[in-house]
């Protein structure tokens, strides 16, 4: 049989047969790795390879800071997957989208302004907004809280930047920005806008959007992201936070991103789309079986809508599970599930009360099916306890 070294730290015993009781069922990242597969398959296509004197400049050859061999090949899976619109958009590339959503936050928050822009989001939100704008404290903008909080934005004098998490993170609903009037800006994050994650009703056409590699390839640590951003003013201010931060971005990313987009690409990227949704939609299947029969625990509803994409009305493939505990005495959900080796990011990370939590489905099969066992195995004990 093989070493108990090689089992995985759910299976023991002398063939990694025997499921362990100290298995723990980690759902609490964000980390793509489900795609993996859809990689190795792919390894050789994609694989890069650099000599040592390549590609040492801070520059490319034409003096840009882009390679525009990768400018074309975003604005084409942009037109393939029918999400955004590039036409008369510039666009910026940084060190994933952590790096561009403070960029545009800085580019939207200068004005001449006497008080700070106040950035907000709807509850639930993804809780690097509030601790990006927290961290950094600068004078010119403050992190405001629920966007709901400001309902006249009329007659306020300062900036208010609203971010718009479409599908929104942690509960995978499409969302629309909530405030207007002449002193909004809205920052687009379309981290989740892909055919993997959600039906596609309509390109985004906003003014600044943001995507990233990471969600789209699975390649979360090569660290690259784009904004497509309208207007040339912010564009021009959105250029200079990132060279005063890295000066100018990886060359070595982008000729990695560039060469993962070629494969992409491929089939008119039928095969990574497909790929990616029917993962998603069968893990998502899954658990919402599992947990069809429980009155302990319920999942967000996700309506089912016409996706561009597939021509036709399609069901839910979302990248988290937003799990509520609906007990009266199982007010800490995340304690509740934790006390049965499921590890989850609790809901009042996204500003939401103790009984929501975020389960990952995006990760290895492995750890999906973990996760899967431990709440068939909790529900089964809901049926038993009756
Ligand atoms: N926005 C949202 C909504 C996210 O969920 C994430 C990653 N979890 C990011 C941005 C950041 O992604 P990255 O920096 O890897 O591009």
């Amino acid at each position: 049989g093989k070493p108990a070294c090689e089992c995985n730290s759910c299976f023991g015993g002398s063939d990694c047969s025997e499921f362990s009781p100290d298995c723990v069922a980690d759902a609490d990242s964000g980390d793509p790795l489900y795609l993996e597969p859809f990689w190795m398959k792919h390894a050789a296509s994609s694989a890069v390879l650099v000599a040592g004197w390549h590609r040492m400049s801070y520059r490319f050859s034409d003096g840009s800071v882009i390679s525009q061999e990768l400018e074309k090949h975003i604005r084409k899976v942009h037109a393939i997957a029918g999400n955004a619109v590039t036409d008369g958009r510039y666009i910026v590339v940084g060190a994933g989208s952590t790096h561009l959503l403070g960029a545009a936050v800085y580019a939207l928050s200068t004005g001449n302004s006497s008080s700070p822009a106040k950035v907000v989001a709807s509850t639930p939100y993804y809780p690097l907004y509030k601790q990006q704008v927290d961290y950094f404290r600068a004078v010119d903008f403050e992190f405001e809280g629920d966007a709901s909080l400001l309902n006249n934005t009329s007659d306020t004098t300062s900036r208010i930047i609203e971010f718009v998490t479409s599908p929104n993170n942690p509960d995978c609903q499409l969302r629309k920005a909530v405030l207007n009037g002449p002193s909004v800006r809205t920052i687009h994050d379309h981290a989740y806008y892909w055919p993997h994650y959600s039906a596609i009703p309509a390109p985004a056409d906003e003014d600044l959007m943001i995507f990233t590699i990471s969600k789209l390839t699975g390649h979360a640590g090569t660290r690259f992201g784009w904004a497509l951003v309208k207007d040339e003013a912010v564009y021009q201010r959105m250029l200079e936070y990132i060279s005063m931060s890295e000066l100018v971005t990886s060359k070595d990313t982008q000729l990695r991103a560039l060469q993962l987009l070629k494969v992409v690409l491929e089939g008119d990227a039928r095969q990574i789309f497909d790929f990616a949704f029917h993962r998603m939609r069968d893990r998502w299947e899954k658990l919402s079986k599992t947990l069809s029969t429980s009155k302990r625990f319920s999942l967000q509803v996700i309506a089912p809508q016409y996706c561009t994409f597939y021509q036709k009305v399609r069901g839910p493939s979302p990248a988290y599970a937003w799990l509520k505990c609906e007990r009266e005495e199982d007010g800490d959900c995340t304690v509740v599930l934790r006390s049965a080796n499921i590890i989850g990011r609790e809901g009042t990370m996204f500003n939401t009360g103790s009984r929501y939590v975020r389960l990952s489905l995006l990760k290895r099969d492995d750890d999906f099916n973990f996760l899967l066992n431990m709440i068939k195995k909790l529900v089964s004990e809901e049926y038993r306890a009756e």
